[in-house]
């Protein structure tokens, strides 16, 4: 047990935290953060991180961002919460009409609620009882994607097929059908994304034709499954799940949680697609890493299904406490008005650029780096042991694990998602960061690697 500090000690002593093994701390204690600004983290002996992964994949903008900072005080003196049924406020008002005009065409209304899990749990309720009220009982399953992730509530994880997060409670889930997806790494059809047409739909169209009748929607994470590994495939395989999707009434929900606000280089993933949704769950760079928040947009048509006399029983009674809390919407006010005031989309193409011209110098003819793969301003390596063969390091070495810790030494938080180490900035990094981010990284697998030897 390394030695610990006072707050360290009293952390470990009351704490359980997110996706750990508590033992793990004895050698990686708690790194207790005092404060941030822009890229960096200061923790309470003065280490500073650079904050690579926008912690979870949230904070688009810095931390302590001056403008998100000032609309907090002004929103708290006015108002901080207020129940959402029957009553309203101005934020949430402004949020939906300016979030309208960006989102792809056809998502024309909102629900609220405080976290992404629970807008996918949302969005199947609202999928399935859609079809149930409008005369197609027989739609109560759900299609997901291999290697799917959309949060871990049991509901959710239905959808999942991360094995870390769902084997364990496989008793508990109602699990849905699971078709093969696109895994371009290692694409069973030798493709590459220049001469690739989505041959692997196949066996997404031979589920659907032979179980419509029984298919309420298919959910993905459009353009990239993050959790699994950041995997990116062709805005093809969307086009042609639009398409068979509405020949036969089956919804299209689309899980923007990791992707939408610009990480992809488009407002949203689906639009490289140039097709909508029916159902579009939203939340961490909404809120920019300020406060728990996701948004579920869906079309009229969905909407109308619900819309009727009280008595008829076709409400949707789904609540959470927090839903539409006016803190959490000022805040993704103002992170939309920086998308436009800021350009911000501009800003990614060109960091996007800058961070792929220098990462593939890096990487690119690595022994250990099977590919490095980038959209927008994520970009990842599959960290292999041999890169012909494509044989990965024995998943008990923990060598993402170990090169975490050793970029955390050097001053980076690059947590990896098994040996996939990826890089996921707030927009704001600058071309300088970018550098010393690539070479932390760079060195850090060097490190690995030669301890090893
Ligand atoms: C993070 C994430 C979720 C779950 O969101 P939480 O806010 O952690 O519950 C769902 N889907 C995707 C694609 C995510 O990245």
């Amino acid at each position: 047990m390394k030695e610990l500090t006072e707050l360290q000690q009293k952390d470990l002593q009351y704490i359980f935290h997110p996706c750990s093994q508590m033992k793990d701390y004895e050698n990686l204690p708690p790194m207790v953060i005092k404060k941030a600004k822009g890229i960096y983290l200061e923790d309470e002996l003065g280490n500073r991180y650079m904050d690579c992964v926008s912690s979870w994949w949230v904070n688009l903008f810095g931390h302590c961002n001056d403008r998100i900072n000032k609309v907090i005080w002004e929103q708290i003196n006015n108002l901080e919460h207020v129940l959402f049924v029957n009553f309203s406020h101005e934020p949430a008002i402004e949020l939906v009409e300016r979030l309208h005009k960006v989102v792809p065409k056809g998502i024309d209304k909102f629900l609220f609620a405080d976290n992404g899990s629970s807008s996918i749990e949302m969005a199947l309720k609202l999928s399935f009882q859609y079809h149930q009220q409008t005369g197609a009982k027989e739609k109560k399953k759900f299609i997901s994607l291999a290697n799917a992730y959309h949060g871990e509530t049991i509901g959710a994880l239905g959808v999942g097929d991360v094995d870390i997060f769902t084997s364990t409670y496989r008793p508990l889930i109602k699990e849905g059908i699971k078709a093969k997806g696109p895994d371009c790494f290692y694409c069973p059809f030798k493709k590459n994304f220049d001469c690739c047409e989505a041959e692997c739909f196949s066996d997404m169209e031979n589920i659907i034709e032979n179980n419509h009748k029984e298919i309420a929607a298919v959910i993905i994470e459009p353009m990239v499954q993050g959790a699994a590994g950041m995997k990116i495939y062709s805005p093809k395989y969307i086009k042609k799940l639009r398409e068979i999707t509405k020949k036969y009434n089956i919804h299209l929900i689309a899980d923007e949680i990791a992707m939408g606000f610009g990480r992809t280089g488009k407002m949203f993933a689906m639009e490289h697609a140039r097709v909508s949704p029916d159902i579009m769950c939203m939340a961490k760079g909404l809120s920019a890493g300020y406060y728990p928040m996701s948004i579920i947009g869906i079309t009229n048509e969905i909407y109308d299904a619900f819309y009727c006399d009280y008595l008829e029983g076709k409400s949707f009674l789904h609540s959470h406490t927090y839903s539409g809390n006016p803190i959490g919407c000022r805040i993704a006010v103002e992170v939309l008005k920086i998308f436009e005031e800021e350009k911000i989309l501009d800003v990614v193409a060109k960091k996007g650029e800058y961070l792929r011209k220098k990462a593939t110098e890096l990487f690119a003819n690595h022994p250990n780096v099977g590919e490095y793969r980038q959209i927008g301003l994520i970009g990842a390596l599959e960290f292999v042991k041999d890169k012909d063969t494509k044989e990965l390091f024995d998943s008990k070495e923990r060598a993402g694990y170990e090169i975490y810790k050793i970029a955390l030494k050097k001053g980076a938080l690059l947590r990896p998602l098994g040996n996939i180490i990826y890089f996921m900035p707030p927009y704001i990094i600058t071309e300088e960061e970018i550098d010393r981010m690539l070479t932390i990284c760079k060195e850090s697998i060097d490190e690995y690697l030669a301890n090893k030897l």
